[in-house]
């Protein structure tokens, strides 16, 4: 049993502004139906709401005004499930809805309720159906888009695998456009130059929608969960990939997979601040696997409070850490670069002996 999370974007469900493509949907179901039949667990995250409701309001195209993409999701949703629930019915599958915003990642109560229940539903073979809940959300508290959504989904029930449905087959290596673009097979370390290839900052070659999937990509394979990027249009394909042929581009993961809490530390919950370290704090923090202490930090930026996230950056300014603090940015200024034992002497009290203790950190 495999648990795979599937990205299905609006590009595939809803092409060109003509509301929802129901065949193509349903033939999607079809095969997510077959994966399942197979005793694999599938939580698909799909977008296609605003679409939906767009074509439902009389627009062609997305419209500029947030508040009408907004009415236009919470009229397109109901649309976008009931084509779901409909068509995943055909094959003896249930479906239920659940619509987060980013805010429901970062509180980690919110996090772990979201998860119990993916996790509840899975347990009575019903399909989740993620998306934003776009009607609510509001850039401060936005995924972004669906790809970030799906990746950080896939942390959160640590799947197995994160597919993204795309409309082209892979990544390649030039525009797909080109006679002599080539698909990348197998991507074993997503560097910039994979980035620049997906239409990163400078690059001409990109399709749209590849440099959103690439960084999705990428943090669910720093988290240690292989990812597939692959055709959405074609029927059959995903049930051939989970039977273990080669289909798309397949993005190797980290070996070091992280546990559910420290993907959450990680991606999930927004850092508050930043603090320097000189180089032995840097090597006790990632070479030698301890807590960080006061003595360690050189310089604080940003104003948080005890239970905040922050980066741990080097001497240059390299992220190479996260985790929670068990100091104010107040606090640390008074302590840092001082000794464990001075620190109830300066501030009259003392938390811990660690700033951020090894259980509550990640190294990046
Ligand atoms: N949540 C949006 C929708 O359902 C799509 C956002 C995205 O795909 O990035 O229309």
């Amino acid at each position: 049993m495999k648990r795979l999370i599937i990205k299905i974007g609006s590009n595939i469900l809803a092409p060109a502004g003509q509301g929802l493509d129901t065949t193509r949907l349903h033939a999607i179901a079809q095969d997510i139906s077959g994966i399942a039949d197979m005793g694999n667990q599938v939580v698909i995250v799909s977008s296609g709401a605003i679409a939906a409701g767009l074509k439902k309001l009389g627009l062609k195209a997305k419209p500029h005004d947030i508040k009408l993409q907004q009415a236009a999701a919470a009229i397109g949703q109901s649309s976008l499930m009931w084509a779901y629930e409909q068509s995943f019915a055909e094959f003896g599958k249930k479906v239920a809805q659940v619509l987060l915003t980013r805010d429901d990642i970062t509180s980690r109560l919110r996090y772990i309720n979201a998860k119990n229940t993916l996790f509840t539903l899975m347990s009575y073979n019903v399909i989740p159906l993620i998306n934003e809940n776009d009607p609510v959300a509001v850039d401060e508290i936005k995924f972004g888009d669906n790809d970030m959504l799906a990746a950080l989904t896939a942390g959160l029930v640590e799947a197995d695998m994160l597919i993204v449905l795309s409309d082209v087959e892979g990544l390649y290596s030039k525009d797909p456009c080109q006679k002599d673009a080539r698909m990348i097979e197998s991507v074993e370390r997503i560097t910039p130059e994979i980035e620049q290839l997906a239409g990163g900052k400078g690059s001409a070659v990109g399709t749209g929608g590849m440099y959103s999937k690439v960084l999705a990509a990428r943090q669910a394979t720093d988290h240690g969960i292989p990812v597939v990027i692959m055709s959405g249009t074609k029927s059959g394909l995903l049930p051939r990939l989970v039977k273990g042929e080669h289909v798309g581009t397949y993005f190797e993961p980290n070996k070091k997979r992280l546990p559910s809490r420290k993907g959450w530390i990680a991606y999930g919950v927004r850092s508050k601040g930043t603090i320097h370290l000189d180089s032995g704090a840097v090597s006790a923090l990632t070479t030698m696997g301890r807590s960080l202490l006061p003595s360690g930090i050189t310089k604080v930026e940003g104003s948080f409070d005890v239970g905040d996230y922050i980066y741990c950056v080097s001497e240059d300014g390299t992220r190479i850490a996260k985790g929670l603090t068990n100091y104010s940015s107040r606090d640390l200024e008074h302590i840092r670069g001082k000794k464990t034992s001075e620190i109830e002497k300066i501030l009259g009290y003392k938390y811990s002996d660690e700033v951020i203790h090894r259980n509550n950190l990640v190294v990046m």
